[in-house]
């Protein structure tokens, strides 16, 4: 089943209007083709997020029954989440590489369509299931997704797709998947039975070149405001330059960008568009692919 939910989600990617710039940036696509991968309701390490997120940090079941689903016997075995991985296209990334100051506009507006797209992934991939007689939800479409103050939600889109095994967290605490860290990420619950993605390792940092062999270090360079360094990434400085951007984007971009809500601690807000910094995403070894993977397959090939 994996095999057919992928191919539909690569026909919305493709004909989806949503999945689109406009049309005096090139009308191009904002993302290029998905990938996905599976976890089990019941795995153990969606207690750990409890931890590592938050103790508000939702399991796969809770937010299930919270969005009024039934609570069925055995629901922890046969619930499963999908994680989906949107990259940001070719022309993104060519057009951002080696910018400072100011992102590209392409990439702030792709940035800030991305919210909507991602919404109609997540509605037409749970109706896709609903067809076929199963059951789903999505976390970040549940009325209890609330993002709060300190930088956490109760559904982390990262870490689910980590439980998938789509990827590991890194330096710049981006999620690198096989198709690098400039990608933004949704997800939804179902009992249909997709075929779970075993994480290659428990290592929630195996895909990163600094926390594997120490070397790299290319997103600390490229930060301009020295928001990472050795001992990781500092949110909170991070935030003072995305908030400076996002001022002199949204007052150059106004008439294109489509409008932000967000919920936090509990109540809607209607804010600045978020249109995105990500220096430390572009021009960086893991920003279109696995990094420690294509090390290997190089040492593999020359012996
Ligand atoms: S640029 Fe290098 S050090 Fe930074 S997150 Fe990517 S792989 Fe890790
Ligand atoms: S998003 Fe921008 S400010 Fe934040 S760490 Fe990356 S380059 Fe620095």
């Amino acid at each position: 089943m994996n095999e057919k939910v992928l191919s539909f989600l690569v026909k919305l990617f493709a004909t989806n209007e949503l999945n689109r710039l406009p049309e005096s940036y090139g009308g191009g696509r904002i993302f290029s083709n998905p990938i996905i991968g599976v976890s089990r309701g019941n795995d153990p390490i969606f207690q750990k997020f409890k931890k590592v997120v938050a103790p508000k940090h939702l399991t796969p079941i809770e937010m299930w029954v919270a969005n009024e689903l039934p609570d069925e016997e055995n629901l922890s075995v046969s619930l499963r989440i999908l994680s989906i991985v949107c990259p940001y296209s070719k022309e993104i990334r060519e057009k951002s590489i080696g910018l400072k100051g100011l992102p590209a506009e392409i990439y702030c507006i792709g940035r800030n369509y991305a919210n909507a797209f991602k919404i109609d992934i997540m509605e037409k991939t749970i109706k896709y299931f609903e067809e076929q007689g199963y059951k789903a939800t999505a976390g970040m479409l549940s009325e209890v997704f609330t993002i709060y103050p300190g930088f956490y939600s109760t559904w982390s889109e990262r870490h689910i797709a980590f439980a998938a095994g789509l990827g590991t967290f890194s330096l710049h605490e981006g999620l690198i998947t096989e198709v690098g860290c400039n990608v933004r990420l949704c997800s939804v619950i179902t009992d249909a039975p997709l075929t779970v993605t075993p994480r290659k390792s428990d290592d929630p940092y195996a895909n990163c070149l600094f926390y594997s062999k120490g070397t790299c270090k290319k997103c600390v360079d490229r930060c301009p405001i020295g928001a990472i360094s050795e001992k990781g990434h500092d949110k909170v400085k991070c935030r003072t330059l995305g908030s400076k951007i996002e001022r002199v984007m949204n007052k150059r971009l106004e008439p294109i960008l489509k409008p932000h809500y967000r919920r936090i601690d509990g109540q809607y807000f209607k804010q600045k568009p978020p249109v995105g910094c990500a220096f430390c995403q572009f021009g960086v070894p893991c920003m279109d692919k696995n990094p420690m993977a294509a090390e290997q397959k190089k040492s593999r090939n020359k012996e």
